[in-house]
């Protein structure tokens, strides 16, 4: 028998799952609020798309089981992407393992999928804004009443890929599945914002903006490491953000957003061993000359880092080597290894590029089907998933949006 699929959401998981569906022979209506399918998508990767990573693991994601992850991306992983865009028209390159479409376009991407849809004949219903679902039974069957902003619907199976919060002035993403999802009884993780920057103490506000440089970063509780990450830092003109800032993101939030104390403690000095470390010491002691301390570390440094560490110590740019003493170069060295700053709060959802947090995947099982009715499949954003930078949390729209266009046309 033919299925009726309702996909609400024309976005990355749900436009995947449409397409699964109707190459199975589903008939199936995608109903998207925007105007246009895959808004989101057509902004990823800076306008490049990041659709997958070589380096594919459950690891890579945020999620209550990585079990269940290592199940799913063995079901449709990595390999199962670069086919299915294949089919799409869509040749994929690995530049260092991150994958991207050949032609460098996120808007090719979209454009491969609007044209496949096109194709299997799904319908698109555009300004349509999905508020809930009711299930019933017509005789033996299950059916599914799908209420919007203006019709009614009716449907055998209805897949939920209404997305997140993050990017809610941009993409429209104001989290209407959580609240759809918990009138049918799924459970709602709290949600933060993450893969985010994060706003630093006004106290410590760096009017270097801009900076881009190689570090360490930990995430401080007390005493206690909640992230640690190695990368390209950027120092904002209100805090700190950076691909090492945006992957630890996610394991950050939810203390700052409960008001807890978190310190990042910045290494300036990563590719440097403790020998490195000991001459660099050495060679400030061992210099009693005229040479301003500007001078001397700029030969070491990103300048603006030195200028705010400078600051930092209310030294002054043009303080002599021979007047700084012993235990004020353990002390500059020391701001270079550890820099504190006291986070203030994230850069909120709209910065955001993911959501932390979601329907729980308690509520469904292994073939994206809500454990309340076989007939409701959950998928992308919207679940209590969110994978690091770097292609994953589109791999995750990927994998959940064709296992359940592939199930709901069953
Ligand atoms: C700036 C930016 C860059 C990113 N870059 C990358 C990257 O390079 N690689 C990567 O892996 N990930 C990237 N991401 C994350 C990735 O885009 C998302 O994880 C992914 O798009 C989620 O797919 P989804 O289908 O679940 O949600 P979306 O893609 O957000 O799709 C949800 C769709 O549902 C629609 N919708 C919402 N509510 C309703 C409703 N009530 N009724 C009907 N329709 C509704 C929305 O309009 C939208 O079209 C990026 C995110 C951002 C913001």
């Amino acid at each position: 028998m033919d299925r009726n699929i309702i996909v609400a959401g024309g976005g990355a998981a749900g436009m995947c799952a449409a397409i699964y569906a109707a190459r199975n022979g589903a008939k199936v209506t995608i109903i998207e609020k925007n105007k246009e399918l895959g808004k989101k998508l057509s902004m990823t990767g800076n306008g490049r798309c990041n659709i997958s990573n070589l380096n594919m693991s459950e690891r890579m994601y945020n999620s209550a089981s990585e079990k269940r992850m290592k199940q799913w991306l063995s079901v449709y992983g990595v390999l199962d992407v670069i086919s299915f865009f294949k089919s799409l028209g869509i040749v994929v390159k690995s530049e260092d393992g991150y994958l991207y479409p050949l032609s460098g376009q996120a808007g090719s991407v979209v454009a491969a999928f609007e044209n496949e849809i096109k194709r299997l004949g799904i319908e698109v219903l555009f300004g349509l804004q999905l508020k809930g679902i009711e299930p019933f039974s017509k005789g033996e069957q299950k059916k599914y009443r799908v209420l919007t902003n203006s019709d009614e619907y009716v449907a055998d199976r209805v897949i939920i890929a209404t997305g997140s919060l993050s990017g809610p002035k941009t993409t429209m993403s104001t989290g209407d599945g959580y609240f759809i999802c918990k009138k049918l009884g799924m459970h709602i993780k709290d949600t933060y914002p993450a893969l985010v920057g994060f706003k630093a103490d006004p106290e410590e506000i760096m009017p270097e903006a801009g900076v881009r440089c190689q570090a360490e970063i930990s995430f401080l509780l007390g005493t206690e490491v909640v992230a640690k990450e190695y990368g390209e830092l950027q120092l904002t003109k209100d805090g700190i953000s950076g691909i090492p800032v945006m992957q630890a993101s996610s394991r950050v939030v939810k203390f700052l957003a409960e008001k807890k104390p978190i310190v990042a403690s910045i290494n300036f000095f990563p590719d440097y061993d403790e020998e490195d470390y000991i001459a660099l010491e050495k060679e400030m002691l061992r210099l009693r000359d005229d040479r301003t301390l500007s001078d001397f570390l700029t030969g070491y440094f990103n300048s603006n880092v030195t200028d705010m560490i400078i600051r930092k110590m209310k030294m002054g740019r043009t303080m002599k080597m021979k007047n700084i003493s012993e235990s004020m170069v353990l002390s500059i060295l020391d701001n270079y290894r550890n820099y504190r700053m006291k986070l203030d709060s994230d850069y909120g959802y709209q910065q955001s590029q993911v959501t932390t947090g979601g329907v729980s995947l308690g509520d469904v099982r292994d073939d994206m089907t809500f454990v309340l009715h076989d007939g409701i499949f959950v998928v992308g954003e919207l679940l209590d998933v969110d994978g690091r930078c770097g292609g994953y949390n589109l791999q995750w729209a990927w994998t959940s949006g064709s296992i359940a266009g592939t199930v709901a046309s069953l």
